[in-house]
């Protein structure tokens, strides 16, 4: 039987939907019980070491080397107490997904006599053997070691898999040299740089504050079919998207699965995944169904952006693997299927004081926002100047299907503020002052901002790739798989020299020194926010992003356009890049990302070429075939039956255009094949990626459309691969 008749009865067949492991547990129950969390700590250690951890967590203070041993035993204590065997460092390397290695909490007293141990000095330092983590050429093979240590701004936990748990120490990875190679020491070091210059502008603004981090929330986006059908499909299985599918004759447009009501199976698997990501302290709320058919929606609340992004990675690997307890398949991929709506990571971004304050408030202090005024500026002003690197936080083979197509923001980075600010942006820009419909002069900028913008929670416009949502920004360009750590750490960076240049520029204008007065600190600060919100204001854009004007007009703007990922990258070696990464990556190790991002790229677009190759091979080509041996068979046959001379001249030509169409795709098989070759065979990352780019891409898009059409014209019977209509719908 045709492999896909069996498992559409498979599916059909599926028992009742599986319900959530512990459905007994409330959710705040669940809330952090896996997490060795603040109120463990305090229960487990001394006064002294608990206040010392509590100070390196908000990066205060680093842990006492002498603390260390009793941390280490608390720590194993308690996850050993909730079954664990193992402990990890866990870190985040720059494949994008992150790293464990486990390792026994075993030591033996006598030959025969083994004791659970976990030791200080195992707590603080890891050394895995990095030789096979990427690292862009920053360390050769033979100087192999790499450290992991210990990040105790993060909290550890214990992870159920299989049917253990293993503690996981939260970590940074380094080379032996120190050169940097995961995403979290950046991440780090960009929210110190984004503390130290919002600091100096709420000290003379006059906010009181310890310190400040970024904020982030992550709405993840993604699909959920039957495994049975994704097993049917090397693609899935190997690259996580239809590299073949032709379109289901029902799609999106009926736009019946935004909001819908989310099937019972996919519920229970939510709650699933939902109550493991609560025992991580992962503060999932939101959930619905998303614009595509088999799409959905999880958003937690957000954090502080180094927990949300550790949060993130944690979320997506528990989707997976619940997944697969439920029978079915969560797909991350930014698109899984041509012509259907891709998957973003919507990354809402803010700036908050250590009490919580968000600085992006208009509405927080309406009598002293003097501060969001200038924040706003050096944020329009960051985008302006850094689009490029923007636009290359954000690139992948993968991202570039989704991104400028007729459902994601396109490849050009601007900013939407919404009507009421730009009014009054484009008031100030214009005079100086800030100017209410009435014509009414304001210099203090008190309250007109707060009533009016509140409006702008409705008026949102999701063409933005990033867009301004009344008290935060909503990045939306991130694609759904992606690891938001770069693009968190260069929204960081270039949002905190931007503010320091602003920021000279004001204190230079104030006469006197010490902390100005309301008059003095506006007459200071007005004309130098005027002066960049001028020369920035080419990144403001209220209108529609898909439109075809906006190209246009984004190009007389002079905003790069930047379509293809691979020339994204370059901004990464620019000069600019490396003087907004001062502090936080060297021109060395940027330039090893620059190779690290084109080396992924490539192999990303040469794996899915490898299955077009096998797929079309060993199961397209041999039913095509079948399909022409029939027709062929049934036109002789006939022609046997009632005389040679009789001919079916329509069928005849259906079999021509048939034979011709496994002709043209054959060839456009061994086009692409030959160019694939060729582009693998290129060593340097640039040129390698180029030609993958320019040679490879255009040729599996003419094969494509060419097998897309074969399916559509051959018998049901003999296609094997689930078609779009199953993995879509059948659930
Ligand atoms: P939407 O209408 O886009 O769904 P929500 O208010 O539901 O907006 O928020 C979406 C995400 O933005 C959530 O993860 C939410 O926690 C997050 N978010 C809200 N406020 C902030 C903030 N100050 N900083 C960062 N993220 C925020
Ligand atoms: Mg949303």
């Amino acid at each position: 039987m045709n492999p896909r008749y069996a498992a559409s009865e498979a599916v059909s067949k599926r028992s009742r939907p599986l319900s959530s492991v512990s459905t007994s547990l409330s959710s705040s129950e669940a809330f952090g019980m896996h997490v060795f969390n603040r109120s463990v700590m305090q229960k487990m250690l001394p006064r002294e070491i608990y206040k010392n951890v509590l100070n390196a967590i908000e990066g205060r203070e680093k842990i006492k080397p002498e603390f260390a041993d009793p941390i280490a035993l608390a720590m194993k204590d308690w996850a050993v107490s909730l079954g664990a065997t193992h402990y990890t460092h866990w870190f985040q390397p720059l494949t994008g997904a992150s790293a464990e290695k486990h390792d026994a909490f075993i030591d033996w007293n006598s030959p025969d006599q083994v004791i659970e141990k976990f030791s200080g000095k195992q707590l603080i330092q890891g050394e895995p053997d990095a030789s096979s983590f990427p690292s862009g050429g920053l360390r050769s093979t033979y100087e192999a070691r790499g450290y992991t240590g210990w990040d105790p701004t993060s909290p550890a936990f214990v992870w159920s898999g299989g049917d253990g748990m293993t503690l996981c120490i939260p970590s940074f990875f380094l080379s032996w040299r120190g050169d940097v190679l995961d995403s979290k020491i950046p991440l780090l070091r960009s929210d110190k740089k984004i503390n130290d210059s919002v600091m100096r502008l709420l000290r003379l603004t006059g906010i009181s504050a310890n310190y400040v981090n970024s904020t982030l929330g992550c709405e993840q986006e993604y699909f959920v079919i039957d495994r049975i059908w994704r097993n049917l499909r090397p693609d899935l299985v190997m690259a996580g998207r239809t590299v073949f599918g032709a379109p289901s004759p029902k799609g999106q447009e009926l736009q019946d699965h935004y909001f819908a009501s989310v099937k019972d199976r996919i519920l229970c698997y939510m709650r699933d995944f939902e109550l493991a990501a609560l025992k991580l302290g992962i503060p999932v709320k939101t959930r619905h169904n998303e614009v595509a058919p088999a799409q959905h929606e999880i958003a937690p609340v957000f954090e502080r952006s180094s927990t949300a992004i550790d949060h993130n990675i944690l979320l997506m690997e528990l989707m997976r693997q619940t997944a697969t307890k439920h029978d079915l398949s969560c797909l991350l991929h930014e698109k899984p299927f041509h012509g259907l709506n891709g998957s973003g990571k919507h990354c809402n971004w803010s700036l908050a004081t250590d009490s919580g304050v968000n600085l992006l408030d208009p509405s927080n202090m309406p009598e002293n926002n003097m501060h969001f005024l200038i924040l706003l500026t050096a944020i329009l002003n960051a985008v302006h100047e850094h689009s490029s690197l923007l636009r290359a936080s954000v690139g992948s083979a993968a991202n570039d299907f989704r991104l400028g197509g007729h459902e994601a923001p396109p490849a050009i980075i601007s900013v939407y503020l919404g009507k009421e600010l730009e009014t009054i942006l484009e008031n100030i820009e214009a005079k100086g002052s800030y100017t209410r419909s009435s014509d009414k002069s304001f210099f203090d900028l008190n309250i007109p901002f707060t009533p009016d913008l509140a409006k702008d929670n409705t008026d949102r416009n999701r063409t933005s790739p990033f867009a301004f949502t009344g008290n935060k920004f909503e990045f939306r360009a991130v694609g759904s798989s992606a690891n938001p750590a770069l693009p968190i750490t260069v929204l960081n960076a270039i949002v905190a020299e931007s503010l320091n240049h602003m920021l000279d520029e004001i204190e230079k204008n104030l006469k006197s020194k010490g902390r100005p007065t309301k008059k003095a600190l506006i007459e200071a600060a007005l004309p130098v926010v005027r002066k960049y919100l001028r020369s920035s204001r080419n990144i403001r854009f209220t209108g529609d992003n898909y439109s075809e004007d906006w190209m246009a007009e984004a190009a007389s703007r002079s905003l790069p356009i930047v379509k293809k990922s691979i020339e994204a990258f370059e901004a990464l070696k620019s000069k600019k890049s490396a003087t907004v990464f001062e502090g936080i990556l060297t021109e060395e190790e940027l330039h090893s990302r620059y190779d690290i991002l084109a080396d992924i790229y490539s192999h990303t677009i040469n794996i899915e070429t490898n299955l077009m190759v096998d797929m079309f091979r060993t199961q397209i080509f041999p039913a095509a075939i079948e399909q022409q041996n029939k027709l062929a068979a049934s036109i002789t046959n006939y022609g046997h039956a009632i005389g040679a001379s009789k001919g079916l001249t329509r069928q005849t030509e259906q079999l021509q255009l048939l034979a011709e169409h496994i002709e043209q795709a054959i060839e456009a098989l061994n086009g692409l094949e030959e160019a694939r070759q060729n582009a693998i065979s290129m060593s340097a990352p640039k040129q390698r990626g180029k030609a993958f780019c320019d040679k490879v891409l255009p040729k599996t898009e003419i094969l494509r459309e060419l097998v897309d059409k074969l399916e559509a014209h051959i018998d049901d019977a003999l296609w094997t691969l689930p078609k779009y209509r199953e993995l879509l719908f059948l659930l």
